[in-house]
């Protein structure tokens, strides 16, 4: 018998694995094993075995040591793993890292213990209490382990110690047992069941009896939270297991208050970044047992070690930050989707604002679409106001303007609650002209600059992706005009300025440097839920996605996050920001939104304020297809840094066009490589209908591959 294995050790070139003889005992494909790696043993975890051998293989050496007697990672998961290291043009060892515990990943196999066993059938003999109480532990067994028999008869090691004595248990050790979950116990789990609403019901109907992946587009507050409950119930019942994905690890504490309502606590497991090693490690354990019927979490949680996946749901499923930004660059969506595929499981991916690609399958048939188009409790959607920031005389008071504080004003006069969204925390901001309302772009990247303040107060223009700096012009570079205003003032600045409209206000601030904890964000909703703020003032990060009843005023400061970005998802994303924004207000009385733009005309804008979700995704789908973005299209990114950024990105980019071209001739696949960057990023990108096909025709040794790019494209 022959298998690859991937190793713990990260030398080059063996990332996709090595072959090695099976001379004793039997492998399954997902287990530990040590092997010879030169002159050392190293871990390693079997992708596949084989009975023949491959033709090209000579001196090969074999496997030392099988270890334990279960997989570690499960059919399903190797398959996606393969997947992922092909789409996304990595080494398997980078793709199996993600599934895997923090190395050594020997430590999260089941480990082998020291129990006991009877050794003498029949206890006529005289003993004490404590020997009595061991026994009918051991009772029906035949091995119980020490921990276990301590634990349970409450006797002391000593007392063990002179049974075995005695003669009458035998000490031994072995490999506990970590996937003996019954089924029946999984239902004991459930505390309760979710009733839906009649709308709901209908949805969740139709998504239950569809194969395919289902894509629920309920606009805000329709409840899609209820129905994910119900299918996460349906999972559990059915003794399979189900993994929930959240954009913001912080958005988490409102589905743990909701789930734990229907499943006991110690059946859900939350993942996220804050988790210490050896908690990840015994989290993973925990999963990989099958103690755990639901696992909460940002991206990463997709990577949980479930035995038995029967669901997983992406909510808010248009995020961007299921992307990941290092090696393997996968995107949650696209990986859930062949996790599903593989493991026989149900995707639902729920949002208000579907992304362009989402949307695209869906009416390609690819994907089930069901529509949940009221709120729940036929709630209204709030109105919404539009202000021309470029028509505003703010005073002192930017980017407040005089109908927006009336607006607060009227809020805490009646006690209801107002949430402010701004773009970025801080104090940062960027530079725009007032006349032909463009931003002041550094040359080198063609992005916004930022403006800074110096040590003495003055203020110059920096650009965060090549570095350079700039002195802040008179006149606008695009038009001459002087009305250049720095716009997007940051949290810190609104939050004093607001101290000073309201004196009596209640204030939280909430953004990356107040947020940094789930537990933060549990402080927070209580505060809110209990009246004891009047105002929150947020990043959209953190804000949006909040459940807050009391809630009748929502505004966006500046709503023009990507105004004159070359970027073609910047209308998606203000759009989908400010959807967003319009489903924190009124979700239990009528509510209202104020939208700040210095484009009220712009289509996202328009139709972010008219509530024409669908609308706004056939015009921008129509459009992509037009322009040849994806989905209508793919994008591969390659990203060269260091000194020689420059001299690599080139090469890359002269290879692409070649091979480009020849695969014009050939296959008639048309790949459009562009170029750009500046100091030490730089980046070629190939768009077309199969760009992954140019890659084997350039020197990536120094460049990142990065799939489905989302930022800076
Ligand atoms: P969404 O996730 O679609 O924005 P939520 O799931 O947060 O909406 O639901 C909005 C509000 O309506 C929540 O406060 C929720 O508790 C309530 N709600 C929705 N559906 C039901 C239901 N079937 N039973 C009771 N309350 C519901
Ligand atoms: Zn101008």
């Amino acid at each position: 018998m022959y298998c690859t294995v991937v190793t713990s050790s990260k030398s080059p070139g063996i990332g996709n694995g090595l072959t090695y003889e099976v001379t004793q005992g039997k492998l399954v494909p997902g287990q530990s094993v040590r092997v010879p790696l030169r002159s050392r043993l190293v871990d390693g975890i079997v992708l596949a075995v084989s009975e023949a051998k491959a033709e090209s293989e000579y001196d090969m050496k074999q496997v030392a040591e099988i270890l334990g007697n279960q997989p570690l990672l499960t059919q399903p998961t190797l398959e996606t793993a393969r997947w992922i290291a092909k789409y996304y043009c990595c080494s398997l060892r980078s793709a199996l890292g993600v599934w895997l515990p923090p190395a050594p990943w020997t430590n999260a196999l089941p480990k082998s213990v020291i129990g006991y066993s009877k050794a003498i059938a029949g206890d006529a003999l005289l003993r004490s209490k404590k020997q009595q109480a061991i026994l009918e532990v051991m009772h029906g067994k035949e091995w119980v382990s020490r921990q276990q028999l301590l634990h349970e008869s409450g006797a002391s090691a000593s007392v063990v110690q002179t049974l075995v004595k005695k003669g009458m248990l035998r000490e031994e050790r072995r490999v506990e047992d970590t996937l003996t979950q019954a089924t029946s116990e999984h239902r004991s789990r459930l505390k309760a069941i979710p009733i839906l609403s009649p709308s709901q019901e209908e949805v969740y109907v139709s998504m239950k009896n569809d194969a395919r992946p289902s894509l629920l587009f309920g606009i805000t507050a329709s409840g899609k939270t209820e129905i994910y409950a119900r299918m996460i119930v349906d999972t559990v019942r059915a003794g399979k297991q189900a993994i929930l994905l959240l954009p913001e690890i912080l958005l988490t504490e409102h589905f743990i208050e909701r789930f734990q309502e229907l499943l006991s606590a110690d059946s859900i497991a939350v993942i996220h970044s804050h988790l210490s090693e050896v908690q990840r490690r015994e989290e993973w354990r925990k999963i990989r047992r099958g103690d755990v019927s639901l696992v909460i979490g940002s991206r990463s949680a997709l990577f949980s070690p479930l035995p038995d996946i029967g669901l997983i749901i992406l909510d808010e499923e248009h995020e961007w930050t299921y992307k990941n930004e290092q090696t393997p660059r996968y995107h949650a969506r696209e990986t859930a989707e062949k996790l599903c595929q593989f493991s026989k499981a149900k995707l639902v991916l729920g949002s208000a604002t579907p992304s362009l690609e989402s949307w695209a399958r869906a009416k390609a048939g690819l994907y089930h679409l069901a529509r949940l188009p009221t709120r729940y409790r036929e709630q209204p959607l709030p109105t919404v106001r539009l202000v021309d920031l470029a028509d505003v005389e703010f005073g002192n008071n930017y980017p407040l303007s005089p109908t927006l504080i009336e607006a607060i004003r009227e809020r805490l006069n009646r006690k209801e609650q107002s949430v402010l969204f701004l773009n970025r925390r801080g104090v940062a901001s960027a530079l725009l002209c007032l006349q032909c309302r463009r931003r002041v772009i550094c040359p080198e990247s063609q992005l916004p600059y930022t403006i800074h303040h110096s040590q003495s107060g003055k203020p110059y223009l920096l650009d965060h992706t090549t570095g350079m700096m700039a002195d802040v012009p008179a006149t606008c570079p695009h038009c001459g005009s002087v009305r250049l205003h720095s716009i997007g003032a940051g949290t810190q600045r609104v939050e004093i300025l607001l101290g000073r409209l309201f004196p009596t206000a209640r204030i939280i601030r909430a953004d990356s440097d107040t947020m940094q904890h789930p537990d933060d964000m549990r402080t927070l909703l209580s505060r809110m839920r209990k009246n004891e703020a009047d105002i929150l003032l947020g990043t959209q990060s953190v804000v949006k996605g909040l459940d807050l009843p009391e809630v009748t005023l929502a505004a966006v400061l500046v709503a023009d996050v990507g105004l004159s970005l070359p970027h073609f998802r910047a209308g998606e994303r203000i759009f989908q920001l400010l959807t967003q924004l319009t489903g924190r207000s009124g979700r239990s009385k009528p509510g209202e939104v104020i939208i700040q733009t210095f484009r009220p005309e712009a289509p996202e804008i328009a139709a972010a304020a008219k509530h024409e979700t669908e609308k706004f995704l056939e015009n921008e789908l129509k459009m992509r297809i037009y322009g040849g973005y994806p989905p209508a299209s793919i994008i591969v990114r390659l990203i060269s840094r260091g000194d020689d950024a420059e001299k690599h990105a080139k090469k890359a980019y002269a290879q692409a066009i070649s091979a480009g071209l020849k695969l014009r001739n050939e296959t008639k696949v048309t790949v459009a490589p562009t170029l750009f960057g500046g100091g030490k990023v730089w980046h070629v990108l190939l768009r077309g209908a199969d760009p992954q096909s140019l890659l084997s025709s350039i020197d990536l040794k120094e460049l990142t591959v990065d799939v489905d790019p989302v930022e800076t494209v």
